[in-house]
């Protein structure tokens, strides 16, 4: 038995030291890259920011809107190859292009016949390929056989944490590794397992090593605001998926729940009495890809062999998406300002982190 000394450290155990810059304001910096993949030949333009395949924030809504500012949205693989083909016609004819979505896959059989039928319709060239375990041979097989297939076509896959088997992935096939085990919101691997590894550390080992073979990571789970996915860009993250984040908003998967409950105020009638009101909060469901309520949504129930990995938690509802998206972004042009990037691209060659005891100060909440 061995054990790894170095100290692992997740988004919330460093800051972003600020720098003496040029920039004087943020419409200075270009949030966009040139992404230029290993093996698809085709050049996208974009911010490397990606909605995640969960069935609550992989949805044809977000996508929608992601893709108005050049972001990502990876598909949830629940959607049938019909509804799929039906909605990348749509929105080529609306939007002229899919390049900013992502169509999901497992590794099952199953799964190579619906990319087979989407991807014969040529509506879309990027597939997105994840297991929780990205060391199982399945998943390495199952690269090289789509690579095989499609030689032109843009792969990421996942998830794995560490810079081997992101080099191992990378040189069988996949342009992007998926990188993250336990970090997401909803995710209880790290409980149930004890498998895992802390998210910053995550991707800067697995960034290196990509880049080091000609590759690109996103690094999945574990933002859980703004400041978390400019600590990931400035770590070396070429894409960064996020499910909570997204989550919770209009557009997002699942209906509003409302919730009356009662509490007490003072009337302001002179002798300041209690009295009791009701109130409204209104809430969105938001579960883990492998919690029991997932598993009873999309496979009637949870199979004897596999525990529940994930959990579902009510959010409060957060209105329209849009708000959010433009809260992230404006978040990422500040802190290229705050570490003196142009491109955000340079953003880990600008970067020098604090490690922190405390980031936040939460006398207030
Ligand atoms: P978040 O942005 O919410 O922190 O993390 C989103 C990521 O959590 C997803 O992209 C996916 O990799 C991961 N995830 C989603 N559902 C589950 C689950 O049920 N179990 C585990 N272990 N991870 C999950």
């Amino acid at each position: 038995m061995r054990i790894y000394d170095d100290i692992q450290l997740d988004y919330c155990d460093v800051l972003l030291r600020p720098k003496r810059s040029r920039l004087s304001s943020r419409s200075e910096v270009d949030i966009e890259r040139e992404y230029d993949f290993k093996w698809c030949p085709l050049k996208i333009k974009g911010t490397g920011v990606m909605a995640a395949n969960m069935s609550t924030t992989g949805t044809f809504e977000i996508a929608k809107i992601m893709q108005k500012y050049k972001l990502f949205t990876a598909l949830h693989k629940h959607y049938t190859a019909e509804e799929l083909i039906k909605f990348l016609k749509d929105n080529k004819k609306n939007f002229k292009t899919n390049g900013y979505i992502f169509i999901s896959s497992g590794v099952s059989e199953e799964d190579y016949k619906k990319i087979q039928k989407v991807m014969k319709t040529k509506l879309i060239n990027n597939i997105c390929i994840d297991v929780a375990n990205g060391y199982s041979p399945y998943l390495i097989n199952y690269v090289k056989k789509v690579r095989a297939a499609y030689p032109k076509c843009l792969i990421m896959a996942g998830n794995v944490v560490t810079g081997d088997m992101t080099e191992d992935l990378l040189l069988n096939g996949a342009d992007i590794v998926k990188v993250g085990i336990g970090p997401g919101s909803v995710c209880t691997t790290r409980k149930l397992t004890g498998v895992g590894r802390p998210q910053f550390s995550t991707v800067i080992e697995c960034s290196d090593a990509a880049h080091g073979v000609g590759g690109m990571i996103c690094a999945d789970g574990g933002c859980t605001v703004a400041g978390d996915v400019c600590k990931s860009f400035c770590a070396g993250a070429d894409f960064i998926m996020l499910g909570g984040m997204l989550a919770g908003h209009e557009e997002s998967a699942g209906d509003v729940i409302k919730r009356v409950y009662i509490t007490t105020e003072v009337e302001d009638t002179g002798d300041e009495q209690l009295k009791y009101v009701l109130k409204e909060k209104y809430f969105k469901k938001f579960y883990g890809m492998s919690s029991e309520y997932a598993q009873d949504l999309f496979y009637g129930g949870l199979k004897k062999y596999r525990a529940s990995e994930g959990k579902l938690v009510e959010i409060p509802y957060r209105g329209e998406i849009e708000k959010t998206i433009l809260a992230i972004l404006g978040g990422v042009r500040s802190a290229m300002t705050y570490v003196g990037a142009k491109r955000i691209k340079d953003m880990p060659k600008c970067a020098t982190f604090y490690r922190v005891n405390r980031q936040l100060n939460t006398v207030f909440g």
